[in-house]
């Protein structure tokens, strides 16, 4: 079976791999000059449950449950080559009621989480300034480097042909025709675009969700852990390198340098270091109308199949099998797990 896989982020990546190690014959067809030209350059690459709490959606949280134990298939397959940055996420928040809470409900979800007092914070963190009374400590979490993590997913899939600036505008039953005329042809056409799968399916329920990520050095003195207190979540990754994740400011594109300057006084404060950010970066996170993945056939359009998630770091490996496994006709494991290819999609 030949497919074609239009996107070559995080998403595109994983089911290009699922597929070529089913055997299929996959060509990538990738907008950008390179692969992970998309949101996935921008992402943190937090893969772990310590940035969820009591008051997420219970069937999202069970997803990413789900999925992060996916990626020890991945760590398995890629050994080295799996880009690890970090191990353990420490997150509190302002009132250390709230930080019991989240340590009460991933307690009561059985996930892996210790309570830290100050003294142990300052012991694992010595670098905060003001460590706070009481911490959320989830060691199973860790950090990735999601654009290398894209590459070498790709690097390792059996026999994946990539054509980089092969922009897709037009699709056609087992052909996606390329912005300079070119017809590729294939047995399926798998959308794998993220925020831009609107383009070329019009009236999906997919929106294009900003947030910013910040990369800058800093003498921390911490060892690669993630870092999410109420005023930043932040890794430090080998030598000085930081990388910060930020909510897009409710000014616009105009907010950036203020946002850029508060963060960086929020962290000089925290860790009593000098800071140096570069500009902040502007990534599109495909967001459906009720946070769940779009994955499937897309119904009224013979061989065409969607994978459209976020957060989609966390959710690939698990979602590029599903995907895989709908686009090869393996149905037969349909309705053995609550996540199965979900068939929501409006056109
Ligand atoms: C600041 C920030 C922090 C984040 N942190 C995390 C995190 O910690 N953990 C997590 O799981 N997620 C995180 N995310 C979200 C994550 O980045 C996205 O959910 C994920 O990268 C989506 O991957 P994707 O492959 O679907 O999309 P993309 O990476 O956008 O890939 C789509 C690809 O398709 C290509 N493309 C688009 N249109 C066409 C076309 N017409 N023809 C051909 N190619 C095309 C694009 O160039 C792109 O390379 C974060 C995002 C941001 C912005």
């Amino acid at each position: 079976m030949r497919v074609i896989v239009v996107g070559a982020g995080i998403v595109g990546a994983s089911v290009a791999w699922h597929l070529a190690q089913a055997g299929a014959a996959v060509e990538v067809l990738e907008a950008g000059a390179s692969p992970a030209a998309g949101v996935t350059a921008r992402a943190f690459g937090w893969v772990g449950l310590g940035a969820q709490g009591p008051e997420d959606d219970p069937e999202l949280f069970a997803l990413r449950l789900r999925a992060i134990g996916e990626h020890a298939r991945w760590r398995a397959a890629l050994g080295t080559r799996y880009p690890l940055s970090g191990q353990g996420a420490l997150v509190w928040r302002a009132d250390p009621r709230d930080t019991q809470r989240v340590i009460d409900w991933h307690r009561k979800q059985g996930n892996r989480v210790e309570a830290l007092d100050r003294a142990a914070v300052a012991a694992l963190e010595p670098g905060l300034h003001r460590p706070p009374e009481l911490a959320a400590w989830f060691p199973q979490d860790v950090a990735s480097e999601p654009p290398a993590l894209a590459r070498a997913v790709l690097a390792d899939a059996p026999g994946v042909a990539l054509r980089c600036e092969a922009r897709v505008v037009a699709l056609e039953p087992g052909i996606a025709l390329l912005a300079d005329g070119t017809r590729v042809t294939g047995d399926a056409v798998v959308l794998a675009n993220g925020a831009a799968v609107t383009d070329l399916l019009p009236g999906l329920d997919v929106g294009r969700s900003p947030a910013v990520l910040i990369e800058g050095r800093a003498r921390l003195r911490g060892s690669g852990r993630i870092l999410c207190g109420p005023d930043f979540e932040l890794r430090s990754v080998s030598g000085a390198r930081i990388v910060l994740a930020e909510w897009f400011p409710p000014e616009g594109e105009a907010g950036l340098p203020a946002l850029a300057r508060a963060a960086a006084a929020a962290l000089s404060r925290e860790f009593a270091t000098e800071v140096t950010l570069a500009a902040p970066q502007v990534g599109q996170r495909p967001v459906t109308g009720d946070g769940r993945p779009m994955l499937g056939p897309v119904p009224d359009h013979p061989g065409l199949f969607l994978a459209v998630a976020h957060p989609g770091v966390i959710l690939a490996p698990f979602l590029g099998r599903l995907a895989a496994e709908a686009v090869l006709g393996r149905t037969e494991a349909r309705g053995r797990g609550k996540f199965h290819p979900r068939y929501r999609v409006s056109s």
